[in-house]
């Protein structure tokens, strides 16, 4: 069976890193898709992990090869999901989780309406604004600009199917990660492995009942 492509978008500093965080950390089958990115690597993360942090030339090369399944300019920076890294999760088998903003968000939507999409919501301006200011990550200039954007694209929640409210972490982990399992248990989602058991049931049934479901309803004595 496919994984499910998992979207989840929110302005920054809503919390989804941290988030997505403690969701691998329970070890439910999610894969992540690492992006690319122009922007300078931040104390403490690590090429290939965070991000593939590459030059301005370079990102557009792989635009240029048509590497990317969306890909944006976020707050000055490009940022970009590598199409090979999605597939390659999916063809595992595992859902893979893309952390992206939303015009990038809008972007896989319409390339793929079949993608679980969820917007995390800071619960206030407020709180938003702490969580930048205090992880000190960005230049005030940066931090601004931010704040700033935040504005409009905390107004894009319209556009998403679940909306998760990042009130206290735990508990918005545990409401992530219940919208992810409940997406797996889909009908459309599990139609291969519906197939083969229905398909244990007929066998069964015609040796234990003689009698076979033909296509409109009848049911036909086997002669055996
Ligand atoms: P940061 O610089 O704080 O790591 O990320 C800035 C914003 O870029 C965040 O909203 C983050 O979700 C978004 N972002 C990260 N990777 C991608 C990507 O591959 N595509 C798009 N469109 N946005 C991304």
């Amino acid at each position: 069976m496919k994984g499910n492509l998992i979207i989840l978008t929110s302005p920054s500093g809503g919390g989804k890193g941290t988030l997505i965080l403690h969701l691998m950390s329970m070890n439910i089958g999610i894969g992540y898709s690492v992006s690319y990115t122009t922007r300078k690597m931040r104390e403490g993360e690590i090429n290939g992990r965070d991000y593939f942090f590459v030059t301005d030339e370079d990102f557009k090369t792989r635009i240029a090869n048509n590497e990317f399944l969306e890909y944006a300019t976020v707050h000055g920076n490009y940022y970009g999901t590598s199409k090979a890294l999605v597939d390659s999760h999916i063809a595992e088998g595992k859902d893979v989780i893309l952390e992206i903003d939303v015009q990038g968000a809008k972007i896989v939507l319409k390339k793929m309406p079949q993608a679980v999409s969820i917007f995390i919501m800071p619960p206030s301006f407020e709180a938003l604004s702490y969580r930048l200011t205090t992880r000190a990550t960005e230049t005030s200039e940066q931090l601004s600009l931010r704040l700033n954007n935040s504005f409009d694209e905390v107004r894009e929640y319209e556009d998403f199917e679940y909306v998760v409210i990042n009130d206290e972490i735990d508990s918005a982990t545990k409401r992530l990660e219940s919208i992810i399992l409940a997406e797996r248990q889909k009908r459309v989602r599990q139609m291969d492995a519906i197939k083969d058991i229905l398909n244990s049931f007929n066998a069964s049934k015609q040796r234990i009942t003689g009698e076979n479901k033909i296509g409109n309803g009848q049911k036909r004595r086997s002669k055996y």
